[in-house]
């Protein structure tokens, strides 16, 4: 799934290639996508696009009073059309085109058909309102520094409702370089172990951040071949050599190394033990 950093460095691309254009026609492409009916899509039709930026997994198209937003969730992704095309693929979305510039169209690469957009009337914050801080913001902080979330790190990374913008991928990266184990949680964690995860935090996804800033036009079908462990499981652990293990809890996998995360104790996996039982 896109995280902060491909949204992020996606919307940067956006901005420069659409930015200051008007909108000059959206065709909806799928049936499910369109997740608001008021306003309609067409009334934003010749408005000029202010700018491209990102809250959350959201793409925010501000078109200078009423926005829209898009979200890419698992196998969303956005492609760059240049020229402009009229096509109708499998999996298609949505397609904005605007006056003299690419069109976009978001496409549903996975089965799960989730790829979502919004149309925001003046000062609607739509999906946006229930999410947390983002990684900037001094809540954030406090709440890793001093907060008393009883909840597992790794839950707590993910609840978009507690920050904004990160995923399975790099959480399973930021406890990695942290050194804490999956199943850590705050309140456990003496004041600079805590720093120590707060800049774990901030250092993953500035380092992912500028990766994905080396990208060109939109979205590729295979994201995440920067990740350290996530996902690499059996590979070897790139800081000490260990095999990487997944555990599986809350109905997907976490990616750890033993040795630097739990102290060599290799984790039970409860979807497993269930089985045996
Ligand atoms: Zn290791």
């Amino acid at each position: 799934m896109p995280e902060l950093p491909e949204v992020q460095a996606l919307a940067e691309r956006l901005d420069a290639l659409l930015a200051g254009s008007a909108l000059s026609a959206i065709e909806p492409l799928g049936f499910s996508g369109l997740k608001t009916h008021d306003p309609p899509p067409e009334s934003l039709v010749g408005l000029r696009l202010e700018r491209v930026g990102r809250r959350g997994k959201y793409l925010v198209l501000d078109l200078g009073g009423p926005r829209m937003l898009i979200h890419l969730s698992q196998g969303g992704r956005l492609v760059v059309e240049d020229p402009p095309k009229a096509t109708r693929p499998k999996g298609a979305v949505v397609r904005l085109l605007f006056e003299a510039r690419p069109s976009v169209m978001v496409k549903e690469f996975g089965t799960e058909r989730r790829a979502g957009w919004w149309v925001l009337a003046p000062g609607d914050d739509g999906p946006l309102e229930r999410l947390g801080p983002e990684l900037g913001d001094d809540s954030f902080a406090e709440l890793i520094l001093r907060g008393d979330d009883t909840r597992r790190i790794h839950t707590i990374l993910r609840d978009q409702r507690t920050v904004a913008g990160i995923g399975r991928g790099y959480s399973d990266d930021i406890l990695h370089r942290a050194r804490l184990s999956p199943y850590s949680t705050l309140p456990s964690l003496d004041p600079p172990t805590r720093r120590s995860l707060f800049d774990a935090v901030r250092s993953v996804l500035d380092q992912a951040l500028e990766v994905e800033r080396r990208r060109a036009g939109g979205l590729p079908t295979k994201l995440g071949d920067h990740f350290t462990v996530h996902n690499r499981y059996g590979k070897p652990c790139p800081r000490c050599g260990e095999d990487l293990r997944r555990v599986s809890y809350e109905s997907h996998e976490v990616t750890y190394c033993p040795r630097c995360q739990t102290g060599g104790k290799v984790l039970a996996d409860r979807r497993l033990s269930r089985l045996v039982r």
